[in-house]
């Protein structure tokens, strides 16, 4: 990891209240699947819909490594 490089992360809880699943990746298609892996397992979902893919993007978070 180099030291400009932004974390993406998201937390499950934003777009499914409750839950305690967290994701880090350096790229937003990385963390896309990781969320598609976690919301298959958790909770059933098979289908990343464009309106939710569209909530997990707007709850995807940039985090910069101090
Ligand atoms: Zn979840």
């Amino acid at each position: 990891m180099t030291e400009n490089s932004t974390e993406k992360c998201i937390a499950c809880a934003s777009v499914v209240p409750g839950c305690g699943f967290e994701a880090t990746a350096l790229t937003e298609e990385e963390l896309l699947k990781m969320v598609a892996a976690h919301a298959a397992h958790a909770h059933g979902v098979t289908e990343l819909t464009p309106e939710l893919a569209a909530k997990v993007k707007a709850a995807i978070q940039n985090r910069r490594p101090e």
